[in-house]
């Protein structure tokens, strides 16, 4: 199927289509004004990750530098967290604050959670009756190599 780059915005007939490849062309009221086969907005599913690439380039990389930078930022986190863990263990130490930010120390514990997975397979019933569907936004993954 061809598509339209201008019905990225959504469109009023909520095709994202070219008018020249719709059904509906015949008919409809409110079909492209100005329809051509070589038309500049027209992409194909063979070239719709690199037009996407292309068009996307900005936010494909200001998303991978936030990214990287928020993986830096966290495991050099994670690695002053256990360094004031092991500070605060050592003086004996179970609570302080500075200007912007109060510190509490939590002892180590243990958290009981559900084995879905299990609970699914030995008690489907019961799995099937507790469970709840929600609708999920649409999202993207992003994996730091
Ligand atoms: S011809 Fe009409 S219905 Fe078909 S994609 Fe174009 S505007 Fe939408
Ligand atoms: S001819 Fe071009 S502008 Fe018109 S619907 Fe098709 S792709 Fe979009």
């Amino acid at each position: 199927m061809i598509k339209c780059k201008q019905a990225i915005e959504g469109t009023e007939c909520g095709r994202t289509c070219c008018c020249l490849d719709c059904e509906q062309f015949d008919t409809c009221k409110i079909k492209c004004s100005d329809p051509k086969e070589a038309c500049e907005y027209a992409f194909s599913e063979e070239n719709a990750l690199a037009l996407m690439q292309s068009d996307a380039k900005e936010i494909i990389n200001a998303i991978s530098d936030l990214t990287v930078a928020k993986k830096q930022i966290e495991d050099r986190e994670k690695e002053m967290r256990s360094k004031l863990v092991e500070a605060m263990e050592h003086y004996g130490v179970k609570s302080f604050e500075n200007e912007v930010v109060k510190f509490t120390y939590i002892a180590p514990t243990t958290r009981t959670t559900i084995d879905s997975a299990k609970l699914k397979k030995d008690l489907p019933d019961v799995a099937a009756k507790y469970s709840k569907t929600s609708a999920v936004s649409a999202s993207v993954k992003i994996t730091v190599k």
